[in-house]
């Protein structure tokens, strides 16, 4: 959309706060629960003329809108349009039916999913002709109408993948071809180690793989150097969820997700979503190249619209123009988005979890990873990571696991005991929409054993 990614900023600005005052005057004679959620607060959202004041209006989260759904189901109070018109629906992932919240979507809101993806896979260099790829599941996430249209939309032919086995995935690229593709990080990794293993090489079964798309977990920046080495192939970052119009968000541009050595640029699709980040304590907003958690603000979307909503995401975000490719839109760091949830306080020191499973699956030896920690019963903290290492790769598996627990000393500070068990009895997330859970916090109980076995 080249008439929306050369605008500068102040023409940006112009057109978000125009579509901002058209969508709270919708919202206001639309949908109740903005107006008790406002009045709740005694804000008024007349008084929001411009994007800074925004501000005065309180955060939504995910339990406001859990609240909501049950209160009122099953879309909650904040659908917004007559139920007649609700076209499609998406849900985000949780453990349970009731954990999840509900978003629908209108006629209108599935185009813009399309359209927002097709940028992701045409900045990917998906064009007319070209075949897409998406190894995601066929579930009610946003993952799998998203990605069909917006391939349709800028390439041709998407065919399903998620459902089958990662051989049968193999065997249809080599079928019927691939271009583009997306799969999650552990996904790729699990589909570079089975063409090895089936000795298939990319650069003959698919000569005309050039892009491959990626989202969801974190990553370091040898893991897509290996990556694009293997496949032959540029690895770009997305960055997207049920919440950012059940679409891509963010994408890199035609640079990828790793430019020169370094961590790149997604940008964010800011003409249809105001983006804030803030500090997860303070509530303050950020400067740039600090972390914070993402905030957002549906501007054309009718259904479920979203106004300030707190998405516990953490990432690190930069100005317009740090990217070279000239376009005006503010970016987040590719690879290091993290969950506000991942942080863990041990010893005194802030732990990044996703950061600490990416540095060690970055390793092909390891497959997967579990890490407990727990209090002893003297009250102190222990971190156990136990590892899955692939067969036939680690003759010796002592001086491996030094190793690492040595770089993730470096990493965190802390020292993490780290032990090889059978890759078996560990819990695998070859899912891509299965969000992995590899932390366990046990500190709670053992302070209580320990506390009760003190004996004065
Ligand atoms: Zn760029």
């Amino acid at each position: 959309l080249p008439h929306l990614e050369s605008l500068d900023r102040d023409e940006l600005r112009a057109l978000q706060e125009r579509k901002l005052g058209n969508q709270l005057a919708r919202i206001r004679s639309t949908n109740p629960f903005y107006r008790d959620h406002w009045a709740q607060s005694g804000v008024s959202s007349e008084a929001v003329q411009s994007l800074d004041a925004i501000r005065e209006l309180p955060f939504v989260t995910k339990d406001h809108l859990l609240a909501d759904q049950t209160a009122n189901p099953p879309y909650g109070a904040r659908l917004g349009i007559d139920e007649r018109d609700v076209h499609e629906i998406t849900m985000t992932s949780g453990t349970s039916g009731k954990e999840k919240e509900v978003h629908a979507h209108s006629l209108a809101d599935t185009f813009l999913r399309g359209e927002l993806t097709a940028i992701g896979f045409a900045w990917a260099g998906l064009g007319s002709g070209d075949i897409g790829v998406a190894h995601v599941g066929a579930n009610n996430a946003a993952s799998l109408w998203t990605m069909v249209r917006g391939i349709r939309t800028t390439g041709r032919m998407p065919y399903l993948t998620g459902h089958a086995s990662a051989d049968e995935r193999l065997d249809l690229m080599q079928r019927f071809g691939v271009n583009v593709m997306f799969a999650m990080p552990s996904g790729l990794t699990a589909l570079a180690t089975r063409c090895e293993e089936l000795d298939i090489r990319p650069e003959h079964a698919f000569p005309n793989l050039w892009s491959i798309m990626t989202s969801g977990e974190s990553w370091p920046v040898e893991w897509v150097e290996r990556m694009e080495q293997f496949w032959g192939a540029r690895i770009h970052e997305v960055y997207g969820s049920t919440q950012t119009n059940a679409a891509y968000g963010a994408a890199c541009c035609e640079f990828g997700a790793v430019r020169n050595g370094q961590r790149a640029h997604n940008h964010l699709f800011e003409w249809t979503t105001y983006y804030e980040v803030i500090d997860p304590v303070t509530l303050e907003p950020t400067e740039p190249g600090e972390r914070g958690e993402l905030v957002l603000t549906h501007l054309d979307k009718e259904a479920s619209p979203l106004v300030r909503f707190r998405t516990g995401d953490l990432v690190r975000w930069y100005p317009a123009g740090t990217c070279p490719c000239g376009r005006w839109l503010r970016s987040l760091e590719t690879g290091t988005v993290g969950r506000v949830d991942d942080m863990l306080k041990i010893r005194g020191q802030n732990i990044w979890t996703s950061s600490v499973d990416a540095a060690v699956l970055a390793h092909p030896e390891v497959d997967e990873l579990q890490v407990r920690v727990s209090v002893n019963d003297m009250g102190r903290e222990r971190i156990e990571m136990r590892v899955g290492l692939r067969s036939g790769i680690v003759s010796d598996p002592s001086p491996f696991l030094t190793g690492v627990a040595a770089e993730l000393k470096e990493l965190t500070d802390l020292w993490i005991d780290v032990v090889a068990v059978d890759p078996l009895q560990l819990p695998h997330y070859d899912s891509p929409d299965l969000k992995p859970r590899r932390w366990t916090d046990d500190r709670h109980a053992g302070l209580q054993t320990a506390a009760g076995g003190l004996t004065r």
